[in-house]
């Protein structure tokens, strides 16, 4: 059996809120349920199925994806990296969430810039050659040219896909 190791590495790094969400999605929701909401039920199936679509083209080209949360979802107590998964797959079976940005809040005070999370992370994972941020937020310097931001209006979109593929695999400087 071959391995495959040598598949070049790439980082997808998702926020949640305002990505996989939106105000469309929470107001659709409204009008068919009344809370308490499961997990799974505050992700737009929508916005998933298009992350799903997102990676599988990635991974049709070869490349090995490493998604990443970097959302404060990963934070919280009922939620979390595990929890978020659970949710994820309730959409779509084959998603993971491979790993999570650290956490700077006791380093840097309340509310740390996510530009430093992501980049703490690359930092300990050199072997990741390219990467993009999926956010609706834009407090993702140095990075600013590896964001796709979202509209936490409607969340990710087929056009977001298609320009982080651009980013992941077209003639734009890719590197990091
Ligand atoms: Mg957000």
């Amino acid at each position: 059996m071959t391995h495959l190791r040598s598949r070049p590495r790439v980082a997808l790094f998702l926020d949640v809120d305002g990505v996989l969400n939106s105000h469309a999605f929470v107001l659709e929701r409204g009008k068919r349920k009344r809370p308490p909401y499961e997990l799974h039920e505050r992700l737009d199936p929508g916005a998933v199925r298009r992350l799903a679509w997102l990676h599988e083209q990635l991974d049709r080209k070869g490349l090995e994806v490493v998604c990443v949360l970097s959302s404060t979802w990963r934070l919280v107590a009922d939620r979390g990296r595990e929890a978020t998964e659970a949710a994820l797959r309730v959409h779509a079976p084959g998603l993971r969430l491979h790993d999570e940005t650290p956490d700077l809040e006791e380093e840097l005070g309340p509310e740390p810039p996510r530009g430093e999370e992501v980049a703490r992370w690359l930092e300990a994972h050199p072997e990741v050659e390219r990467f993009v941020i999926l956010d609706d937020h834009d407090d993702l310097a140095p990075y600013e040219h590896r964001l796709v931001q979202t509209a936490r209006a409607v969340g990710l979109s087929d056009d977001d896909c298609r320009r982080a593929l651009e980013l992941l695999l077209g003639t734009a400087p890719a590197h990091r």
